[in-house]
């Protein structure tokens, strides 16, 4: 095992990218586990040693674009740790405010029970189900691998969630009457775009690839309008595709289109015809 000083992988680093020492200094803090001022105590941060281990992750974060999150195997969501690796998507920022929305409505409504559909991390169903313990929360995946991590993460916060593997409705078709409303982060992402985006290149691709227009989950969804036009559902997409999104669905029930918190329609609301 060998370790080097920080100037020195600085320096590696450098040959091929323009940055701080400050930009380094603040992943080290995260990969050590370490708050910044411990390094900025030193009277020479050139002088920190790194061992091999951290040098090599700190390497493919500047010079391969690999998420932090992989490298830390944590993403905070809605301000819970959540246990991430490659076999996941990497909980994003605007998905909070999905949640955030979805709480709402079940507050409003008085839901009682509510599915997420393709949970992945487990994000979505896990900070529902901590901040509304009273709701009954399922989650599916059709990735075995995914529904791992989802566990581990419902363990590691301590809450009580029914998982079920499959895909689509399939798996949760025997509780489905019970279920109230229906909660998805699709995958959306066009197939070209996932192509040429570097920081996607390593996400799970059954996680992002929506197809060739992003539609393909919204469309497969369709088979299932009979079982689902008396639900309420919630969807993530795209602001750059939500009328074609808001259109297929349109099929099930009453759509409504609802922003992030940057302004960006980026959600669908899907109401049962009354
Ligand atoms: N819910 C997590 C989140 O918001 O961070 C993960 C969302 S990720 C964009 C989409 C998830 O859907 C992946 O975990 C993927 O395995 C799953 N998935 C893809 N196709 C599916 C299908 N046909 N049925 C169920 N899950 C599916
Ligand atoms: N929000 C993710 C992105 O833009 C996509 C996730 C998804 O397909 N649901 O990379």
């Amino acid at each position: 095992m060998w370790k080097m000083k920080l100037g020195e992988l600085i320096i590696k680093i450098k040959g091929d990218k323009n940055l701080s020492p400050f930009s380094v200094l603040k992943i080290l803090s995260k990969l050590e586990d370490r708050d910044l001022t411990f390094y900025l105590s030193k009277k020479d941060i050139n002088n920190i040693i790194v061992e091999e281990d951290v040098a090599k992750k700190v390497k493919k974060y500047f010079l391969e674009d690999y998420p932090l999150e992989y490298l830390t195997n944590k993403a905070v969501f809605l301000g819970n740790e959540f246990y991430v690796n490659e076999d996941v998507l990497i909980p994003r920022i605007e998905t909070e405010d999905l949640v955030l929305l979805t709480l709402n409505l079940i507050n409003e409504y008085n839901i009682k029970t509510v599915a997420d559909i393709g949970t992945g991390s487990g994000a979505i169903a896990i900070s529902i189900k901590k901040s509304l313990p009273e709701v009954n929360v399922w989650a599916t995946d059709i990735s075995s691998q995914a529904l791992k991590v989802a566990k581990l993460n419902a363990s590691k916060l301590d809450v009580s969630i029914e998982f079920a593997l499959g895909s689509y409705l399939d798996s949760i078709l025997d509780n489905i009457d019970k279920i109230e409303l229906i909660i998805s982060n699709p995958p959306y992402v066009e197939t070209n775009f996932i192509e040429k985006t570097s920081f996607l290149k390593y996400e799970p691709r059954i996680a992002l690839d929506g197809g060739q227009d992003g539609q393909n989950f919204f469309r497969e969804l369709l088979r299932y309008s009979d079982i689902l036009k008396d639900k309420v559902m919630i969807f993530e997409t795209t602001e750059f595709n939500i009328e074609k999104t808001a259109f297929i669905l349109s099929k099930i029930g009453k759509t409504y289109k609802l922003p992030d918190s940057f302004g960006k329609e980026r959600f669908i609301l899907v109401f049962p015809p009354h």
